[in-house]
């Protein structure tokens, strides 16, 4: 089967891909699907992305890149939903999606476990293959510490669907073993295609001109986080991490992200800075739009990445593209993309110690490397490269599916 022109069904259910970023449900998940479905646009394939009707006022379909459609579907109330609700919606969102479908697709690929569950449904009923990511494993979670525990409803899902999809991909080889070893994956049915970065929109930036746009000090070294405030992402360890540097001269941690300042998370996190006495070192800058956020990377002297756990680690290639280096733990992509002591430095474990130490030797090395040196390393991370290789996936999947061939075998990325 020829890999030109597919018609494609891309299930977000949970999170729009043009959702606010950086707020509780809304991350790295949205950049993805709506990069991947871009790229893929530009190609001259067709995709229609389906993701949960939140607000009346929205569109039902809005034409979002060339050849890709964002389509709103009902499920449940409107409005906000937590995960665990929306599962009881869940076939009402598939009534709607089979209702809806104006054209047939080639290949379903959804996006976390909720659309994987409807992506199942619809894989048995329109008999084309089904793509399946992850995104973030629930057993993983449960097994880390400091993580928000996952209903056992998630789990069980999850581990149907590792037995149950014509193809999984996930990002690293580490959350390949994590499929493996919790839900008792075939590793032939998995495939590792590595996420990308917009590398028109990421790139170094004066950073002078960049502290003075966003109002930081030229004398201060500024440390910075960009996340969801998730337990997950560990900002209480990098604060702590921050205490032990407190007599570092003028040291800034620098937090963006989450869902306002009076959210009791955010709250929590400000107490927590009083606690520490470094509050007069901290600045919560609350959510940026993604596309103003080049200055902020620019504007610090290393991006910290604290997390317990990530399926890949956006923000860590957003900061190396913009010539940051990066001082992060052992999740996610963080050994593969960062080159220990020259772009960045992973922590053995997630000591707010080993953290401290990480940022300390970063911020005061005499002789960093250039920015265009750091972005150079991560050069081979384009959503081209990204849809290239998914294409490849499908093509394999496809060929699988209709003429019973292999499709095993990882992607590389040059
Ligand atoms: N992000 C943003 N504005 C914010 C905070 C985050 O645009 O205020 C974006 C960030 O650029 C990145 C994504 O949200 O692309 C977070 O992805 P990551 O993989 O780091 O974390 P996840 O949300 O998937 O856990």
């Amino acid at each position: 089967m020829e890999a030109e022109q597919l018609r494609i069904a891309m299930l977000s259910i949970h999170s729009s891909p043009v959702g606010e970023l950086g707020t509780k449900d809304t991350g790295g998940m949205s950049v993805y699907v709506r990069e991947l479905a871009r790229e893929l646009g530009k190609r001259g394939h067709f995709i229609d992305i389906f993701t949960r009707l939140k607000d009346t006022r929205q569109d039902q379909i809005a034409e979002l890149y060339e050849n890709v459609r964002l389509i709103h579907l009902g499920a449940g109330n409107n409005g906000h939903m937590n995960k665990l609700a929306l599962y009881a919606h869940l076939d009402d969102f598939f009534k709607e999606l089979e209702e809806f479908s104006d054209r047939k697709y080639d290949l379903i690929h959804s996006h976390y476990w909720l659309s994987g569950r409807v992506g199942n449904w619809a894989q048995e009923r329109w008999q084309v293959p089904h793509v399946f990511m992850f995104h973030t494993v629930g057993a993983v979670k449960n097994s880390t510490a400091g993580s928000e525990k996952e209903p056992e409803l998630r789990t069980a899902i999850e581990k149907y669907l590792a037995g149950n999809c014509s193809r999984i991909l996930v990002a690293t080889d580490k959350e390949r073993d994590h499929l493996i070893h919790h839900y008792g994956a075939s590793p032939e049915t998995i495939g590792v295609v590595p996420c990308g970065v917009n590398l028109d929109l990421f790139r170094p930036l004066d950073k002078a001109t960049s502290r003075q746009q966003l109002g930081f000090s030229q004398d201060e070294s500024i440390v910075l986080f960009v996340g969801r405030f998730a337990p997950l992402k560990g900002i209480d360890r990098l604060m702590a991490a921050v205490a032990y540097l407190k007599d570092y001269q003028k040291l800034r941690l620098v937090i963006v992200g989450g869902d306002g300042l009076s959210t009791p998370e955010s709250q929590n996190l400000q107490r927590l800075s009083r606690e520490l006495g470094i509050q007069d070192s901290v600045t919560f800058v609350g959510r940026v739009e993604q596309d103003n956020l080049p200055p902020y990377y620019s504007a610090a002297d290393a991006l910290v990445v604290p997390s317990h756990y990530e399926s890949f680690g956006l923000v860590a290639l957003e900061a190396l593209a913009s010539g940051t280096p990066v001082v992060a733990t052992k999740v996610g992509a963080m050994e593969s993309i960062l080159r220990d002591g020259e772009t960045g430095h992973v922590v053995e474990n997630g000591s707010s110690r080993l953290l401290a130490n990480g940022i300390e030797t970063f911020i005061s090395r005499p002789h960093p490397p250039s920015a265009d040196a750091i972005r150079s390393t991560v050069l081979r991370f384009s959503w081209a490269n990204v849809a290239s290789a998914m294409l490849d996936e499908y093509g394999a999947v496809l060929r699988h599916y209709h003429f019973g061939t292999c499709c095993c075998g990882n992607v590389s990325m040059g």
